[in-house]
């Protein structure tokens, strides 16, 4: 699209996430409107958002249900003071969500964004283990690639190279492992791989003293380290590790939740529940800034007590328990709920595999990887999947924006997250759109 002076101008006062607003400008998007699984320009160019917005449009933009819980919420009450009261619309929401999670997983808190819910997270162990007898524990094992947030504790937890290198050092008492893509060509097997690199973590553990450990983050099914989607056995290693040594498991739901993997959960999906989820995104279809931490019950019954004790949570957030946030989320779960979307995703998710590993006859996609409508490809040169195509990535960037299409490109990957209300002749078309992008981008990059 065209971009006018006043609009170039008014890009120079603010930024965009993680891109120069100079390469931004020789091909900007400049949103007008969105509905259902489209976005258009302010040119009415249509888009394909193949990835909604970015894993947040869950139900498809503008779903009447939520923008009427929003609306009906905002005139009833849109504030409640979160030191002095709450709102019954986030009591209901606690309910609503802790009757979609695995069993025990009921204390729930919402937050502005994901980076808040993992920020909570990491403040919330901390001071469950001070107040349980084991004031010594503090230290939080991650992965390298992971993703968990850009303020300072999440970025902490966040293992993304040169992503946190311009606000280094990072905190102290954050330790990182490799997920097990790191190891995979090492192994015979992607089953033996995964058991090694579970393995490490207690390898981790007990050399830093178990007495100093206290949670074990990641994102079940890794985005950033390009859809990295391990073993039911690797989740299983963790738990056993984690019950071992008194270790909290965390999982960053913030993309994985909300039915994406075919299940409310990708704790759900793989059959091993954490200790604290933290979700984000979908859970407001992407109509408000709304995440939460679910922790659970065990957990909060170390900050109850007499009134006299004062056990309290020592942590708030102005928009916490938010009445149009949890209106919002508990629309969007019901929906979800009502339709069987999770399940649905379930199926359609393995269509879209099917689709986009048909995608190999052009000879650059590599591994299809996910569970449900979260899938990731890895883009490679000779067939070979040791070798990353990135420039291919790169130009696919604008090739697809070209076409008309959106969806998250890094590049030596790309992944796709529809919304769940798609139908099959959705995911046709975004598949279609896909093999156009690639193919222009291969007659310009040369395979
Ligand atoms: N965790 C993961 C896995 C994410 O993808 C993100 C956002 N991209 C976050 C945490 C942080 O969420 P937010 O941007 O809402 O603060």
């Amino acid at each position: 699209m065209n971009i006018d002076a006043r609009r170039r101008s008014l890009l120079a006062n603010t930024f965009l996430d993680y891109q120069p607003t100079e390469r931004f400008l020789q091909q900007p998007l400049i949103i007008d409107r969105a509905e259902g699984l489209y976005y258009w320009d302010v040119e009415q160019k249509q888009y394909f958002d193949g990835i909604g917005g970015i894993f947040v449009a869950v139900l498809g933009h503008g779903h009447p249900r939520v923008i009427e819980a929003l609306v009906a919420q905002a005139n009833k009450l849109s504030f409640a003071p979160p030191m002095h009261g709450i709102a019954d619309a986030a009591l209901d929401f606690i309910e609503k969500l802790g009757s979609v999670t695995p069993d025990g997983l009921t204390f729930v808190k919402t937050y502005s964004g994901g980076s808040e819910a993992m920020e909570s997270a990491l403040k919330f162990t901390r001071q469950y283990f001070k107040q349980s007898g084991f004031p010594g524990k503090y230290k939080f094992i991650s992965r390298y690639q992971g993703y968990h947030g850009g303020t300072m504790g999440a970025m902490a937890a966040s293992g993304t190279g040169a992503r946190k290198t311009p606000f280094e050092p990072q905190m102290s008492g954050f330790i990182k492992v490799f997920p097990p893509t790191h190891y995979r060509d090492r192994f015979d097997s992607w089953e033996e791989c995964n058991r090694f690199a579970a393995e490490i973590v207690e390898d981790v553990i007990i050399s830093e003293d178990p007495n100093t450990v206290a949670g074990v983050i990641l994102e079940p099914i890794g985005l950033t380290g390009g859809v990295i989607t391990p073993t039911q056995e690797y989740f299983r290693i963790l738990r056993e590790i984690c019950d071992r040594h008194n270790v909290v498991l965390i999982y960053d739901e913030i993309i994985n939740g909300f039915g994406r993997t075919g299940s409310m959960f990708a704790a759900q999906t793989f059959g091993i529940a954490p200790d604290i989820i933290c979700c984000g995104k979908a859970i407001s279809n992407g109509t408000l800034p709304l995440a939460a931490m679910i922790a659970h019950k065990r957990m909060a019954l170390a900050f109850e007590g007499e009134p006299k004790d004062n056990l309290n949570f020592a942590h708030g957030h102005t928009y916490a328990n938010n009445p149009m946030g949890c209106a919002v989320g508990s629309s969007v779960v019901d929906e979800l709920v009502e339709h069987q979307l999770p399940q649905k995703a379930r199926v359609l998710g393995d269509y879209l595999a099917t689709k986009l590993e048909g995608l190999a006859k052009l000879g650059v996609v590599g591994e299809v990887r996910g569970q449900g409508l979260l899938r990731g490809v890895d883009l490679i040169s000779d067939g070979d999947r040791t070798k990353p195509f990135a420039k291919l990535g790169t130009t696919l960037k604008r090739t697809a924006l070209r076409n008309g299409l959106i969806m998250r490109i890094d590049p030596t990957w790309f992944a796709v997250g529809p919304a769940l209300t798609a139908s099959k002749a959705d995911i046709d078309e975004l598949t279609d759109l896909i093999e156009k992008s690639l193919q222009d981008a291969l007659d310009e990059v040369g395979s």
